[in-house]
């Protein structure tokens, strides 16, 4: 057809002309394949955001926040149709990392692996997932909604164009070259090697009209065609619903099955086992046949569970991390000690180690007498040991000497006994473990002098001004605290108890 005149008519109906691939209410339409193109805007948009000069201005923690935000704020009806494609995921994963640690003055040294960061908190992670993990949790909802969105328009359209059983739970896996694309990438999982999401799926019985008997998984195990398939050659009906193989009477379902020839005797065995099973599988049934998911305690899916899951591999869960995050200190503080936890903080040794040392020694700039190592600034140095005994003295507790900062944190949190000063009690760690590196950032980079006695001070003082800004309530001034901080503290602090 011309296209003179289609505009002639487009005119007439008042429409504009465009070609394909175009995009409909923000969703890219008509491409033949997931091509590079239909990823360039979000591409665009990431880079947008995450622009260099924003890095620059901002703190590791404010780093932390706007990714969090960024990647809270994913384009995730886009990504619940589409799979990235592997180098877009690259791309985007690269845009982020380089974000993280980027502007830092030591040039662009990726302290800690992409991988790990993006973890679960628990998991020694930031709190965020990888672009891919993240596509496929969200890809999978998808797969989940089919079998509860069973009247909705985009579920008829499925069914239709593939022709798939209206009545199921899950969709067949694809077959053939006429699938789109689309469909199936987001299918995939269904028919691929196993995986989180599959592994996890159970058929939960109602009235068994959308479960088929002898394949879903409706029991402890698989499928009772593979797991009983002495039952399955005996048993005339081969396929069909639930339903059809017995009817819930009075709560109770009630089984009925034709067998080709009477059991022999060595056959019961099995036969009651088979029957145990499927009664077991039935028991407490409800109104209607749903899915359940095992890794969600309510029995739904989760993308979130299921990231968490994913990038989980190879990490261990840590009691340590809620005691980092806790909220209490700047984002750039907990920050900052979730690298020295990981022991990944530009000391001169791990400079050295990554060939980015620019001065002749890896002595610690504080006592000049060890390597300065994470341990060494935190734990072993004696100039930075006194700063914690002087603050645990001023309380009047015995402090064992900790073989890591780590191992510190948790003896920490084991003191003191009065329940009404701990947040303040975690708050000074923070404090002296953010003090003590900004010293001895003005010893290496601006040649000041520092002994314990200083690095106290400073750490009183900064305390004062993060107490204040922690709890509003305050009556004294940063003077006051400075002179005695304990009387101060276990003042302010019991009576807001
Ligand atoms: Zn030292």
């Amino acid at each position: 057809m011309g296209y003179c005149l289609v505009e002639v008519w487009a005119q007439q109906v008042q429409c504009i002309v465009d070609k394909f691939p175009t995009t409909y209410l923000g969703l890219p339409l008509g491409f033949s394949r997931n091509s590079i193109e239909l990823w360039n805007p979000v591409i665009e948009k990431f880079r947008k955001r995450l622009d260099g000069w924003k890095g620059k201005l901002l703190s590791f923690g404010g780093r932390i926040t706007l990714l969090r935000s960024v990647f809270s704020n994913l384009p995730v009806y886009f990504m619940s149709l589409f799979q990235v494609p592997a180098g877009v995921a690259e791309s985007l994963n690269k845009i982020m990392a380089n974000f993280l640690w980027g502007p830092e003055a030591f040039g662009p040294i990726h302290w800690v692996k992409w991988e790990n960061v993006c973890r679960a908190k628990v998991n020694g992670g930031l709190g965020w997932f990888e672009i891919s993990t993240r596509n496929r949790s969200l890809l999978n909802n998808r797969v989940w909604r089919y079998g509860s969105e069973d009247g909705s328009l985009w579920r008829r359209v499925v069914d239709s164009k593939y022709d798939l059983d209206s009545m199921s739970l899950l969709p067949q896996p694809p077959e053939g070259r006429k699938t789109s694309w689309i469909w199936k990438n987001i299918s995939k999982p269904l028919a691929g090697p196993s995986n989180n999401f599959v592994n996890a799926i159970r058929f939960k019985l109602g009235d068994g009209r959308r479960i088929i008997f002898w394949e879903d998984f409706l029991t402890e195990v698989p499928s009772l065609k593979l797991s009983f398939p002495r039952v399955f050659g005996l048993v005339l009906k081969k396929s069909g619903k639930v339903c059809e193989f017995g009817s819930k009477v009075e709560g109770k379902w009630i089984w009925s099955f034709k067998v080709r020839r009477a059991l022999f005797s060595w056959e019961q065995a099995v036969w009651d086992e088979f029957i145990r099973i499927i009664n077991k599988g039935a028991a407490d049934s409800g109104t209607m046949d749903v899915l359940k998911w095992e890794h969600a305690s309510n029995g739904v899916y989760s993308t979130k569970k299921l990231c968490e899951l994913e990038s989980a591999l190879g990490s261990t869960e840590d009691k340590i991390w809620k005691l980092v995050w806790s909220g209490l200190a700047p984002p750039k503080v907990e920050g900052f000690l979730w690298k020295v936890i990981l022991g990944r903080i530009p000391t001169l040794v791990e400079l050295d180690k990554r060939g980015a040392l620019h001065s002749s020694s890896t002595r610690c700039a504080l006592c000049s007498r060890d390597e300065e190592t994470v341990n060494h600034i935190f734990c072993l140095c004696e100039i930075g040991w006194k700063v914690w005994s002087k603050w645990v003295n001023e309380w009047r507790i015995r402090l064992v000497f900790p073989n890591s900062i780590k191992q510190l944190l948790q003896m920490w949190d084991s003191l003191p006994a009065n329940r009404a000063l701990k947040e303040f009690w975690r708050l000074s760690f923070f404090c002296i473990l953010w003090t003590i590196w900004l010293c001895r950032n003005g010893v290496v980079f601006n040649n000041l002098v520092y002994n314990e006695q200083k690095i106290f001070e400073e750490m009183l003082l900064r305390l004062g001004f993060w107490c204040k800004g922690e709890w509003h309530t305050s009556t004294c001034s940063i003077n006051e605290f400075v002179r005695n901080p304990v009387l101060i503290a276990l003042e302010e602090f019991r009576c807001i108890d």
